[in-house]
C-alpha cells in the first residue's frame, strides 16, 4: 500500500491526475479480469488523454467567448434551402483554416448566420484551434478600452494572432473612420496568415456606407474576398417559424 501511495505522488507530480486516481481499482480490476500489463497501461493512459482532450477543449471554448452553444446537428438545413449543406460540411472539417481562407456569411436577420458560425467555431475548439469571437460592436468597445489602458498594440498583437477570429454583426451598427482604419489594419494583418469568419446583414456595396470611406471598404473587401468562401443566405427568419406554425394551427383550431 506504501508503494501505491508514492507512486500516486509521482504520477501526481507529472501531472497525470488521472491516472493517480484510478492506478488502484484499475490493477484490481485488470487482475480481476486476467488482463495483462500492457492492458493496464493502455487503458489509465487512455483514461488520461480523454480527460485531458476535455480540459483542453473547455478551455478554448471558455476563451472563444461564444455566446451560445449551436452546433452543426442543431442546424436544419431543410428549413433554409439556399444554404449548401455540403459546403458548410466541408468547411467544419476546417481545411479552410489551414487554407489561410475566410468565410463571410451575407444575409437578412435571422436565417442563421451566428449559428453557423459559432457552429465552425466549435469544431475549430474542438481541433485545438485558437478561436475568438465577438461582435463588431464588442470588438469596437474592446478597441476603445485598449487605446485608453494604453494596450493598443498588444490587443491588436493578440487579436490578429488569433488563427480564427469570428466578428458577428458587423454592418448592423455605423463605424467611426478610426474604427474603419483599425478594421483596416487587422484585415491586412491577417491576409493570408490566419482566417476570419464575418456575418453581415450588408451586401458588400453598402460597405462604403457601414465604414463610412469607399476607398478603405474596397480595400477591406479586396483583401478579405481573395481567398474567401462567400455563403450568401436568403429567406424567412427562422425566428418566424415557431410563429407560422402557431398561426396555422389557431387557424386551423377556428
Ligand atoms: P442570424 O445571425 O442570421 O441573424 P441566427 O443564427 O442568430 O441568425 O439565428 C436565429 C435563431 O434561429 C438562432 O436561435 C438559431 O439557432 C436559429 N436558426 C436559424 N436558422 C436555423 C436553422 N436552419 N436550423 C435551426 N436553427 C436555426
Ligand atoms: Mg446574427
Amino acid at each position: 500500500m506504501e508503494q501505491y501511495e508514492i507512486i500516486k505522488n509521482q504520477l501526481k507530480d507529472l501531472r497525470l491526475e488521472t491516472i493517480a486516481n484510478l492506478c488502484i481499482t484499475k490493477a484490481e480490476e485488470c487482475r480481476q479480469q486476467g488482463k495483462d500489463y500492457i492492458d493496464y497501461l493502455a487503458e489509465l493512459i487512455y483514461e488520461q488523454t480523454q480527460v485531458n482532450r476535455d480540459k483542453s477543449l473547455n478551455y478554448r471554448l471558455k476563451k472563444a467567448k461564444f455566446p451560445n452553444w449551436k452546433t452543426i446537428d442543431m442546424f436544419d438545413f431543410r428549413y433554409n434551402k439556399s444554404i449548401d449543406q455540403k459546403l458548410i460540411s466541408s468547411l467544419a472539417r476546417l481545411d479552410f483554416i489551414e487554407d489561410r481562407k475566410n468565410i463571410i456569411l451575407i444575409g437578412p436577420p435571422g436565417v442563421g448566420k451566428t449559428h453557423l458560425a459559432i457552429a465552425i467555431g466549435i469544431k475549430a475548439c474542438e481541433k485545438q484551434i485558437s478561436t475568438l469571437f465577438l461582435t463588431a460592436q464588442e470588438l469596437r468597445e474592446q478597441l476603445i478600452q485598449a487605446q485608453v489602458s494604453q494596450r493598443l498594440q498588444q490587443f491588436m498583437g493578440k487579436i490578429c494572432r488569433t488563427p480564427l477570429l469570428i466578428i458577428d454583426e458587423l454592418g448592423y451598427l455605423p463605424l467611426s473612420s478610426e474604427d474603419a482604419n483599425f478594421f483596416f489594419q487587422l484585415i491586412s494583418n491577417r491576409y493570408e496568415k490566419q482566417s476570419t469568419i464575418i456575418t453581415t446583414n450588408k451586401p458588400f456595396d453598402e460597405w462604403g456606407d457601414v465604414f463610412k470611406d469607399q476607398v478603405i471598404a474596397a480595400a477591406i473587401l479586396d483583401r478579405l474576398l481573395h481567398h474567401c468562401e462567400l455563403i450568401k443566405i436568403t429567406g424567412e427568419s427562422y425566428r418566424m417559424k415557431d410563429k407560422q406554425l402557431n398561426q396555422n394551427k389557431e387557424e386551423k383550431e377556428k
